[in-house]
């Protein structure tokens, strides 16, 4: 059967746009039914015939699965594309540290704060560790759950408890009730029993197993009971095997509309060495991971993933942008010159370093450009010497500084004169071509 339109499924909903599904209107519910994007369970109007009609043909492909308490936790899954450029990838992978319980408590302190403390910031954004799992090694049940509270009690984001011992993860879960833990994870023999405490207690359950078929069994009974809330942990003797059973699930889901792995993914990274565990965590970034948790935590390694997850996950159609307007770098005054670029964040942030790198307080003008970089945007007619000079005129930028020299990127030395035009009484000047040789086109150019 075709997928349905927006307006057939618009014709099934009660049409009374009463806004408790979180869209301003039946059609716009509709909609995101038709892209998959929510799921028919979030209207509570739906009549039972629309539920037969629209069933699970209204379901995302892969279930969006929240993890953790609400505002602290993070979301794994709800993709709906193979490859990133088809649309966008939508929740990104979300990244663990593991922790054991034979850590000493002041060990474990001193790694909870650590990860806690961590935090990059890059392209305006910040980047943090969005999870931490505590593994049962000691042969104490009490000792583990006693860590697993240590670890909750100094960590608000999303917990993980990691055995295949049904009583320890029953007994840790139970203490975790109300934080929305992971528990991990399930198996054969003890997904009845942890069906039944993930349901009490408010879990996460995923589920491990070494087949497909193994996998889906599992799944199927958790969706006999109407129970949602799962990740899948398909183990892998090798790391090229992983990868091969990560493609494999996502077309499952995707293309065969296989609901029984419509989940997110878990992966527990177990290579001893720091940057095999970090390789491989990133090939979880790139090709499908829901959740990777790695061995140890090493901020250098942190540094190089979140960057590679935000780049994976940030929507292509819609760049990061900075606003448009003036930015002052460093302390500008009266007497500063102006340097130009584009609202692409990447670009205004290597150029305000590249900038403050010099030691030369400024003016940043940053005009509307979609968030392209300098010559996309010149390309797109968007960052022109027309486009640049309308809006230093519509910003007042001849008031914020006597200063009449204005820097603009190397690579569109072409809009030099057009942008003498536009403002006249300025000096252009051509800047260097790559960010990196602003510096010394400072020191030669402007403070020589
Ligand atoms: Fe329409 Fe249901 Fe959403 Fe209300 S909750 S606006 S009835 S789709």
């Amino acid at each position: 059967m075709a997928p349905l339109t927006g307006l057939q499924i618009q014709k099934l909903l009660p049409k009374t746009n009463c806004k408790e599904c979180g869209s301003n209107t039946c059609l716009a519910f509709a909609m995101k039914l038709a892209a998959k994007k929510t799921e028919l369970a979030e209207c509570p109007y739906v009549s039972d015939e629309a539920k037969a009609t629209l069933g699970s043909a209204a379901e995302p492909p892969i279930r969006a699965v929240a993890i953790g308490s609400e505002g602290k936790g993070f979301v794994a899954g709800g993709e709906t594309v193979m490859f990133r450029h088809e649309k966008t990838f939508v929740n990104q992978t979300g990244i663990g540290v593991a922790l054991s319980d034979r850590l000493t408590p002041s060990e474990i302190e001193g790694a909870v704060r650590q990860v806690g403390a961590y935090c990059l910031e890059r392209v305006g954004e910040e980047l943090r560790v969005d999870l931490l799992s505590v593994a049962f090694k000691s042969a104490s049940q009490e000792g583990f759950v006693s860590t697993v509270e240590r670890v909750s009690g100094l960590w608000e984001r999303a917990v993980a408890i990691r055995t295949d011992d049904l009583a320890a993860l029953a007994a840790a879960a139970a203490a975790l009730k109300g934080r929305k833990p992971l528990l991990a994870s399930a198996t054969s023999d003890t997904v009845d029993e942890l069906l039944v405490i993930a349901q009490d207690t408010g879990s996460v359950l995923a589920m491990a197993s070494d087949t497909l078929d193994g996998l889906a069994a599992m799944v199927e009974k958790a969706r006999a009971v109407g129970f949602k809330d799962v990740v899948l942990e398909l183990r892998a003797s090798t790391l090229s095997e992983h990868v091969q059973n990560s493609i494999v699930i996502r077309r499952g889901a995707l293309k065969a509309g296989l609901k029984s792995l419509g989940y997110p993914t878990l992966k527990f990274v177990d290579a001893p060495d720091p940057v095999d565990a970090a390789l491989e965590a990133g090939i979880e970034v790139a090709k499908y991971g829901g959740i990777t948790v790695l061995p140890a935590f090493d901020p250098a390694a942190f540094v190089s993933l979140l960057a590679l997850r935000q780049n994976i996950y940030t929507d292509p159609q819609k760049p990061i942008q900075v606003d448009p307007k003036v930015y002052p770098i460093g302390e500008p005054d009266e007497n500063s010159p102006v340097f130009v670029t584009t609202n692409f964040s990447l670009t205004y942030f290597i150029v305000s370093g590249e900038i403050e790198n010099a030691g030369l307080s400024a003016w940043l003008l940053i005009p509307e450009c979609e968030g392209m970089s300098v010559l996309t945007a010149w390309a797109a007619g968007k960052f022109g010497g027309d486009q640049i000079g309308a809006f230093a005129k519509e910003v007042q930028l001849a008031e914020q500084t006597q200063n009449r020299k204005i820097v603009i990127p190397g690579y569109v030395a072409q809009i030099s004169g057009e942008l003498e035009e536009a403002l006249p009484g300025w000096e252009v000047l051509v800047g260097p071509q790559e960010a990196g040789d602003l510096e010394s086109f400072i020191g030669q150019v402007l403070v020589a």
